[in-house]
């Protein structure tokens, strides 16, 4: 029999394989995909010698992750490179917004607002040893109270209430909804300004760094550590029924609760049924991926020096286009994340090419067409943008759910990350589910999206204790 099984090999299946493997247990992960890593590869997406970002490009809370702090992925080909400048938010005036991985650097662009930025984002970046347990991980009794206090004070706000009160500048504003508008959710609402002060605050502790190569390089030196511990990545092996498994002391499960639901529904008691079920998925993504036969032609000194562009305007404008996507409705301009990592790390296209990586929220499922609507948000901030693509690939919700289960109507923060789903991802029981043995270790239990494994190292961690 074996120790372990992990169905899925996302970074938060490896992660938790590698911490189950650290514990002495013989493990297998199954992946349904022809390929490992599941929201963290890279492919040949447009044209042969153009490497894309299939999802994740940019990870701040990869490299700030507690776990894989603690791994030798740079023995096992792991690179970060840093962009010379996090994050750029161009106007239509012709400037931007800078923000530097320096905080003091980036608060003496901000004029009147740069000690209102020291005193918002400069708190939580001076306070991130003890906050960092709290945010990247499930509810606990606080080991720094009135820390967590002090955090939670601003956390708990809309990124809308937070940006007009703390800053006075229009475009401080904007700057900061465009980082708060990571969350999928409306910037009115509660907890929203959470996601503005972490991801704000991770410019200044860790970077918004990118692997060199490709987003891939960051799952092959997981399973390369995985491999080097006595475990094993099946690909090509979708799971269909968790009674097809080979018997296993425990079962953890990479998925969110729709997929879950379809191979492990039938093993669980109906109010644990139900409760799955209730659980709440965001709208969608509409992702692009360009070969460019140039560097893109921002208007604005500054974005050449960003890893990472947030393309929407004005706090009012995106905070309408994320409002529009929740409630069912496209927005004529979408706020656009953009991601162009071939001017810090030209292995990923051929000499002088490059390539570019970005996406809007839209409504759950919605199949209509945002690709003109995307590039004319990057034509506003870059006249002549078009005239460089060589080639395009587009994913569309039903595209990226097909890609991976587990991104349901193309959700890709893996359900709604609102006050109630925050804390009882999926449910209350978090990792555990009432059958004997099987866990949840996707982004559907906390600390919730993005590239950083913590939430499979918590599961792993319960599964740990409750059953070896
Ligand atoms: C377009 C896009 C852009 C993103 N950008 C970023 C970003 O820049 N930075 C960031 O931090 N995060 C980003 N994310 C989010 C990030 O990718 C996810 O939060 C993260 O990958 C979740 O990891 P996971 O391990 O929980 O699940 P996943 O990465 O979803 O992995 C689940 C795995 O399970 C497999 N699977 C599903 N069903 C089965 C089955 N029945 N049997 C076997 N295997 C199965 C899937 O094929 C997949 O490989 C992005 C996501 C997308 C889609």
């Amino acid at each position: 029999m074996l120790d372990a099984i992990v169905v899925g090999s996302g970074p938060n299946g490896l992660s938790a394989a590698i911490a189950l493997a650290q514990a002495g247990c013989k493990v297998v992960v199954f992946e349904a995909s022809d390929g490992i890593g599941g929201g963290v590869r890279s492919k040949a997406l447009t044209l042969s010698g153009f490497v894309h970002d299939v999802c994740s490009a940019v990870h701040p809370f990869g490299v700030a992750s507690p776990f894989w702090r603690t791994l030798p992925l740079a023995a096992h080909g792991l690179e970060w490179i840093e962009p010379s400048a996090m994050v750029a938010h161009p106007f239509d005036d012709g400037t931007a917004v800078i923000v530097e991985r320096s905080l003091e650097a980036t608060a003496a662009t901000l004029g009147g607002d740069g000690d209102a930025y020291r005193r918002t984002i400069g708190a939580v970046v001076d306070n991130w040893p003890q906050l960092e347990r709290a945010v990247l991980g499930p509810l606990t009794v606080p080991r720094h109270p009135f820390v967590l206090a002090r955090f939670g004070a601003d956390a708990l706000r809309s990124a809308e209430g937070l940006a007009r009160s703390a800053f006075t500048n229009e475009r401080t504003r904007a700057m900061f909804a465009g980082i708060a508008a990571h969350g999928m959710m409306p910037l009115d609402r509660m907890l929203t300004a959470g996601v503005g002060l972490a991801l704000g605050a991770m410019c200044h502790v860790a970077g918004w760094p990118i692997p060199r190569g490709g987003a891939q390089n960051l799952a092959k030196a997981l399973v390369a550590h995985l491999q080097s511990l006595g475990g094993e990545v099946i690909v090509d092996s979708p799971v269909r029924s968790i009674d097809d498994l080979p018997p296993a002391r425990i079962v953890l499960c990479d998925l969110s609760p729709k997929p879950l639901l379809r191979i492990a529904g039938h093993k669980f008691p109906a109010a644990y049924r139900r409760a799955l079920e209730r659980y709440r998925y965001g709208p969608g993504v509409f992702k692009v991926d360009w070969a460019l036969s140039a560097p893109i032609p921002w208007t604005a000194d500054g974005c050449a020096r960003a890893g990472t562009l947030h393309l929407g305007g004005t706090l009012g404008e995106i905070a309408a286009s994320e409002r529009a996507a929740f409630e069912g409705r496209i927005a004529d301009r979408p706020y656009v994340l953009l991601s162009q990592p071939t001017l810090f790390d030209p292995s990923r296209a051929p000499a002088g090419r490059h390539v570019a990586w970005g996406y809007c929220h839209l409504p759950s499922a919605s199949a209509v067409d945002m690709l003109d609507r995307v590039e004319q948000q990057v034509e506003r901030f870059a006249p002549g943008f078009r005239d460089c693509v060589l080639a395009r690939s587009v994913m569309r919700p039903a595209d990226l759910e097909a890609h991976n289960a587990n991104l349901v109507g193309g959700d890709i923060a893996a359900g709604v990350t609102d006050l109630r789903q925050f804390f009882t991802r999926p449910t209350w029981r978090n990792y555990s589910t009432p059958v004997k043995g099987l866990y949840i270790c996707s982004a559907s239990t906390p600390p919730g999206v993005g590239v950083h494994g913590m939430c499979g190292y918590f599961a792993a961690q319960r599964a740990l204790s409750e059953r070896m």
